[in-house]
């Protein structure tokens, strides 16, 4: 009887072929944008105490509630998988006293994040993040500035159309004034409601802006922007001056909310048409003063974003022309035994030229290293053999038209440069 193969977990994905470099490629121009502005690299845990997510990301969320990966270690520690990056950055960023004064501190982040959510297209149980958050002030500028580098980010992804959607949830005071009129409109509605609304009505009536199930009642409750108070109000005016100021698009939405005491002023989601239903939020954000507290640390004002990988991953690959990362251009093939030092000075030459090369040293028929080539996408092949060696030359091969011709190393890495350019 044959050992049955084990599968990937449910929700999970392997990055193969040209996926691997396509997340990648994401992750790298996040970090270049990102430190272009500045923003320092943070690296948290993967996994931290789950009451880090139970008291920052909220109990009474979808997340903390139903998709957490919380376990008990060997040493009876209740510990989770990260549903998300921001409690871990501010966890260790407001802790620690050499930073701690540093304001504005810049962070930047990215990594695999953890939810127990239903897998389908763009949503995954384990997918990644890229994300900035920054720590020590209040000030609009600095809201402007989050979103600038986001939307570069965008830019430097190839993807145009982005929707901001920007909305303010202004000062706590404005938020329990809004939470209680929340309240009056919808209790009258409590028979009409879904279940999960009838729980937020008593736990977390902010929350119920969110249900999609009950859209109808959503589009007329009441609109917490209509009653921000005066200097909230100012707060989110020179938000919106900034991003226009910098040439930033968006649209005020009000029902873009974050249903957590902690968050106040900016909240913000990046939308894209391509990306169906409820998977077309690219990412989103905002402003969350109240969190390090939340967390007993000292008081540190910040603001932030989180974008999807995968989400980016798959409006970038229906986008022609976005290189997917770089597999080997070059195949180098030693023809006997006694090319293949001469095989390896030439790889290590084109890879000195930023030419990406692969090596093969081995036995083995010529036709079916070609026909590697042609499973892998490499589009030219380098011969060495004995003639090679004895003139100090290459034979270039091109795979596609399949023809060859000898050179000498400097001739080849201009020609192959050339070919680049075509
Ligand atoms: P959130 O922290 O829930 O605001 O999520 C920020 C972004 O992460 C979302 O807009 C998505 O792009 C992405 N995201 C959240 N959950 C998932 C998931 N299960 N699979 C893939 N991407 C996700």
């Amino acid at each position: 009887m044959s050992t049955p193969a084990i599968a990937a977990p449910r929700g999970t994905r392997d990055y193969l072929d040209g996926d691997g470099a396509a997340l990648l490629s994401c992750i790298d121009i996040h970090r270049r944008v990102s430190s272009l502005f500045g923003y320092r690299h943070v690296i948290t845990p993967i996994f931290e105490a789950a009451e880090l997510f139970e008291r920052g990301t909220g109990t009474g969320t979808d997340v903390v509630e139903k998709e957490m990966y919380s376990f008990t270690d060997r040493g009876n520690r209740a510990l989770a998988l990260r549903p998300e990056g921001t409690p871990g950055v501010i966890r260790a960023l407001a802790a620690d006293p050499a930073v701690r004064d540093i304001r504005p501190y810049r962070a930047q982040y990215d990594g695999p994040m953890f939810r127990y959510d239903r897998p389908q297209k763009g949503r995954y149980r384990e997918f990644h993040q890229v994300g900035v958050e920054v720590l020590g002030v209040r000030d609009p500028n600095i809201d402007v500035e989050v979103l600038h580098v986001a939307w570069e980010t965008f830019s430097a992804l190839g993807i145009g159309n982005v929707d901001i959607r920007l909305n303010s949830l202004g000062s706590r005071e404005d938020r329990l004034h809004y939470r209680d009129e929340l309240v009056a409109y919808y209790t009258p509605l409590r028979d009409e409601l879904c279940e999960d609304c009838r729980r937020r009505l008593d736990t977390n009536p902010l929350r119920l802006l969110d249900c999609k199930t009950d859209a109808r009642h959503v589009a007329a409750a009441p609109i917490l922007l209509d009653g921000l108070a005066a200097d909230t109000r100012t707060y989110f005016h020179d938000v919106q001056e900034g991003l226009r100021a910098e040439g930033i698009p968006f649209t005020v939405d009000p029902r873009i909310v974050r249903g957590l005491d902690y968050y106040c002023d900016t909240t913000f989601e990046f939308w894209h048409s391509s990306l169906n239903g409820a998977q077309n939020a690219l990412g989103g954000g905002g402003r969350y003063d109240g969190l390090a507290e939340v967390l007993g640390l000292p008081h540190t004002p910040g603001v932030g974003y989180a974008l999807g990988v995968e989400r980016l991953m798959v409006i970038r690959s229906e986008l022609e022309g976005i290189q997917q990362g770089l597999s080997p251009s070059v195949l180098v093939i030693a023809l006997d035994a006694e090319s293949v030092k001469h095989a390896r000075t030439c790889a290590t030459a084109l890879r000195a030229a930023s030419v990406p090369t692969a090596l093969d040293v081995a036995k083995g028929k010529l036709d079916r290293k070609f026909r590697w080539c042609e499973r892998m996408g490499v589009s030219w092949c380098i011969m060495c053999g004995e003639d090679e060696v004895r003139d100090g030359q290459v034979t270039l091969r091109n795979l596609q038209d399949r023809t060859q011709e000898r050179l000498d190393m400097d001739a080849c890495i201009a020609r192959l440069a050339a070919s680049r350019e075509e």
